[in-house]
């Protein structure tokens, strides 16, 4: 069996930036479980795994436009520090949901505070980054109806939320 779409798809993988520097990784007895053409990881390692086997072991570089996103600058927010909610004490680094003007949850980072302005940023912390993947398929098998409908994995390593 090789990877293609509509596959319950496990890996083990570490994930690296331009740096060397490990900024993710699966814990080995506990791998990534995603439903292979449903856009649960980045499409560019999605694409990359197309057509694997169990075992096969993969470094997959992945450029920003095909991961997270370039960073956008429309995306950092200066918000006067009155109009955040006053039960929140601004710190670098503390995540916030704020809503858009959509009213979409649009979740946020606090990259900046002073005494007037909090500088927002609600760019994924990893936009604009490439990416370095060392992946290792651990195991491979048809979804079942529900987890197609879904759109995501049940079972072990999968969402348990219905
Ligand atoms: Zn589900």
């Amino acid at each position: 069996m090789s990877i293609s779409n509509d596959h319950v798809v496990a890996i083990h993988y570490t994930l690296r930036d331009d740096a060397g520097e490990i900024l993710d990784q699966s814990e080995p007895s506990d791998p990534l479980y995603y439903l292979h053409g449903h856009e649960n990881i980045v499409p560019g390692l999605e694409n990359a795994l197309t057509g694997a086997k169990v075992g096969d072991k993969k470094q997959v570089v992945v450029p920003a436009k095909d991961g997270y996103g370039e960073r956008e600058d429309e995306l950092v927010l200066n918000v006067p520090r009155d109009q955040l909610p006053p039960d929140i004490e601004p710190e670098v680094g503390m995540e916030l949901d704020m809503e858009s003007d959509e009213g979409f949850a649009m979740p946020v980072r606090i990259v900046e505070v002073s005494d007037t302005i909090v500088v927002l940023d609600a760019n994924h912390e990893l936009a604009g980054e490439t990416l370095h993947f060392d992946v290792e398929v651990v195991s491979i098998r048809a979804a079942s109806a529900e987890e197609l409908e879904h759109g995501h994995v049940h079972g072990p390593g999968g969402h348990h939320h219905h």
